[in-house]
C-alpha cells in the first residue's frame, strides 16, 4: 500500500488493488460498502474507515463472514472470467487453502475451457518448475503458460502496460513487434519519466461514436 501511494505521486494510472486476507493500511465503511486508507474520512459519510480483519493461513477461512473481505474476492473472482493474461508472481498456489482453491476454480472457471488466455508465473529463487505444474494443474490450459525466474524476461516486463495488445500482434495477428522493455537500472522519477509515453494514449478519451 505505501508502494502504491509513492507511485501514485507520479500521475500514472495505477491498477486495481485487492486484499484477499485484508491489510493493515485499508479499512472499510460497512453502511457505505466503500474503502480507502484507514482512518481516512468515508467519500459518503466523512466517517473515519474502520481497519478489517486480517486471514492468516489457516487451513479453514472463512472469507465469507466479513463484507470487506467477501467484497474483495468477488472482484478477484470477476477480474479472472473476464481477463486475458494472468501473471502469478511467487505464489506456490493455494494448496492448503480449501476456500481459495474453490474461489480461483469458480473464478478461473474449468482449465480447458480457457484455451486461448494466457498465464505466467514468476517463481521465487529456488521454487521448482515442478511445483507450479502440480499446484496450479487444475487452473491452466496445458499449454497456455510461461514460467519465468526472472521478471525482465516475462511479457509483461517487456510489453509494460500494453501487454495484452502486444501479445495480440504478435501470436495471434502474427505481426512481429520489437519489445519496449522497462529499463533495467534507472531509479524511480526516471521510470516514472519512461512510463509518461503511454499516458497520452491512456488518457484520451475515445472518439463519441
Ligand atoms: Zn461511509
Amino acid at each position: 500500500m505505501q508502494a502504491y501511494l509513492r507511485n501514485s505521486r507520479a500521475g500514472l494510472s495505477l491498477p486495481k488493488l485487492v486484499f484477499l486476507h485484508g491489510n493493515v493500511s485499508v479499512g472499510c465503511c460497512e453502511m457505505d460498502k466503500t474503502e480507502g486508507l484507514v482512518g481516512k474520512p468515508c467519500k459518503k459519510c466523512n466517517q473515519p474507515y474502520k481497519t478489517v480483519p486480517l486471514l492468516y493461513p489457516i487451513l479453514k477461512k472463512n472469507y465469507a463472514a466479513n463484507l470487506f473481505i467477501s467484497e474483495q474476492w468477488l472482484l478477484l473472482k470477476r477480474s479472472f472470467k473476464n481477463a486475458f493474461m494472468i501473471t502469478i508472481f511467487g505464489y506456490s498456489g493455494p494448496k492448503a487453502d480449501q476456500e481459495a482453491i474453490a474461489a480461483m476454480k469458480d473464478a478461473w472457471g474449468i482449465s480447458g475451457q480457457r484455451s486461448m488466455e494466457q498465464t505466467a508465473f514468476i517463481i521465487r529463487p529456488g521454487q521448482k518448475e515442478d511445483e507450479i505444474h502440480q499446484a496450479w494443474d487444475a487452473f491452466i490450459h496445458s499449454h497456455h503458460y510461461e514460467i519465468y525466474e526472472d521478471f525482465y524476461d516475462s511479457w509483461i516486463a517487456k510489453h509494460p502496460r500494453r501487454t495484452g495488445e502486444a501479445y495480440i500482434n504478435q501470436y495471434l495477428d502474427a505481426q512481429f513487434i520489437e519489445d519496449n522493455p522497462i529499463p533495467k537500472e534507472e531509479d524511480f522519477q526516471n521510470l516514472w519519466k519512461w512510463f509518461e509515453q503511454f499516458k497520452d494514449a491512456e488518457t484520451r478519451m475515445p472518439p463519441r461514436a
